[in-house]
């Protein structure tokens, strides 16, 4: 039997440092029970930009439609900033995501008992905090037309087009139900059908799709806004939300901090089954480049390290090797280990990225 094929994108400023911790987590499961991937690593975002032109390399593109699985670190950076929008370097993922059509991102917040101290929050606002926050990936504003820096009159408008067809409303509330149904049974939807119209239909296609062939799921309805305080407020009135491209990214930057850090949460994004039953699946942090930390060995390498975990799970069947790879990071963090991202403002001493990862290694 051949191997399972793992295809790595360390891509820009922290992404190959937290990478590179991966890589020995990798390691470890191949010498010590015999799990062994194909890996192959290829350039990114900048990193690709600066070899090939371009974000992301066609040669790149067909290699992550083979895989089974892509992990990704992180793109983009300040060198990157003036480039024109056709070659930046978010232009790259932007690129896996809509041809893999990675239409549902799943990114769970989770608190981790010895980090509820430090959340930003009350400790019994987020002692024990398990939910799901379901992105709709591939459309809405990020990719609707008409989109550029026009003229009109003797001004400038910027413009942005929110879009959502039927058909891609459903298939990622689809995607939220069936995920609700392995855990609680409860999924609260987010727009602003108040003053969107996208957001008229979202409300309407989520709750049809619930009637017809999930009437087991109760199912909430909320405004985004209200979402996003409500969030705040008492996040564990919720268990799966399921929001668009737009609403997610901003909502789960906030889940990010309920759990302490950025550095702390992955991420993972499916496509629809193929020949194999397996989705295509993209596996990255939710964080990004973090150029203000780049090259200091700073970096928080457990959000990348989560997200293999992820892939174990979704796409290698490897769930007990996921547990325990989980279990590795409770442990570490339950014997003190911090990263500089999880110090308040007592201080200490830091771990580096690379003592972070040898600790994971050693649990
Ligand atoms: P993007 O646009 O790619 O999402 P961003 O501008 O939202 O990027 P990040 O790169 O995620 O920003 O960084 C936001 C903040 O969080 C920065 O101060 C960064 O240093 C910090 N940060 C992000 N990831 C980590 C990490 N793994 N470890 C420590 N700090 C991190
Ligand atoms: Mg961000």
């Amino acid at each position: 039997m051949t191997n399972p094929s793992l295809l790595i994108l360390p891509g820009d400023g922290i992404g190959p440092e937290v990478m590179a911790e991966v890589r020995k987590v990798i390691d470890w499961f191949g010498a010590n029970q015999g799990l062994n991937f194909d890996v192959s690593e290829d350039l990114v975002g900048g990193a690709a930009y600066d070899v090939h032109g371009v974000p992301l390399h066609d040669d790149t593109m067909a290699k992550a439609l083979a895989v089974d699985a892509v992990l990704l670190g992180a793109v983009g950076g300040p060198k990157y900033d003036t480039l024109d929008f056709s070659v930046k370097p978010e232009r790259g993922l932007l690129r896996l995501r809509k041809e893999m059509d990675l239409f549902s991102n799943l990114r769970p917040a989770q608190c981790f008992d010895a980090l509820a101290d430090f959340s930003s929050l009350k400790k019994d606002v987020v002692a024990g905090l398990d939910i799901m926050i379901v992105r709709e990936l591939t459309s809405g504003v990020y990719f609707g037309e008409p989109r550029g820096i026009f003229e009109e009159g003797n001004e400038r408008v910027g413009i942005n087009t929110q879009r959502y067809t039927e058909s891609e409303i459903d298939r990622v509330a689809r995607s939220a139900f069936e995920l609700a149904r392995k855990r609680s049974g409860k999924v609260c939807s987010m727009e602003k059908a108040n003053v969107m119209e996208s957001g008229i239909l979202w409300r309407e296609v989520v709750q049809k799709v619930r009637d017809t062939d999930y009437p087991d799921i109760e199912l909430s309805h909320m405004y985004a806004d209200n979402g996003a305080m409500q969030l705040v407020r008492w996040p564990k009135q919720f268990d799966v939300i399921v929001t668009d491209n737009l609403f997610g990214d901003i909502l789960s930057d906030c889940a990010a901090m309920l759990t302490g850090s950025l550095g702390m949460l992955p991420s993972a994004s499916l496509g629809a089954p193929r020949a194999n039953g397996r989705p295509a699946a993209l596996y990255e942090p939710v964080h990004g480049s973090a150029p203000d930390i780049a090259g200091q060995g700073k970096a928080n390498p457990i959000a990348c390290v989560l997200s293999f975990a992820m892939a174990l799970r979704y796409s290698f069947d490897a769930g007990a090797a996921a547990d325990q790879l989980e279990a590795a990071v409770q442990k570490v963090l339950a014997d003190g280990a911090r990263t500089a991202d999880l110090m308040g403002a007592e201080g200490g001493t830091p771990l580096t990225t690379t003592q972070m990862g040898d600790a994971i290694i050693a649990a």
